[in-house]
């Protein structure tokens, strides 16, 4: 399904390799991902732990994006207001 989304070009080596299913991924963090978010009853504990920080640093880079397109949002917000307060 994901095939073509995590496929590894042939000149590179994958970093790892699902244990579970083998499929290649050119990251050890997409890898993590992948098994938390696939295999999420067949993990050990180091595996679910390496998958929750993984996962909570994907959250945090998510946090400050979102921040940031609402900063853009409020900003446009008030040059709509300040454009309709000056013509209208
Ligand atoms: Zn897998």
């Amino acid at each position: 399904m994901s095939q073509i989304q995590t496929a590894v070009p042939k000149d590179e080596t994958p970093a790892g390799e699902c244990g579970y299913c083998g499929q290649p991924f050119p990251t050890t963090e997409r890898l993590v991902l992948h098994k938390g978010l696939e295999h999420p009853d067949q993990l050990d504990k180091s595996e679910r732990e390496a998958f929750t920080s993984t996962f909570s640093a994907e959250d945090d880079s998510l946090r400050q994006l979102r921040l940031k397109m609402l900063g853009v949002l409020i900003l446009l917000y008030f040059a709509f207001l300040m454009v309709y307060a000056v013509f209208a």
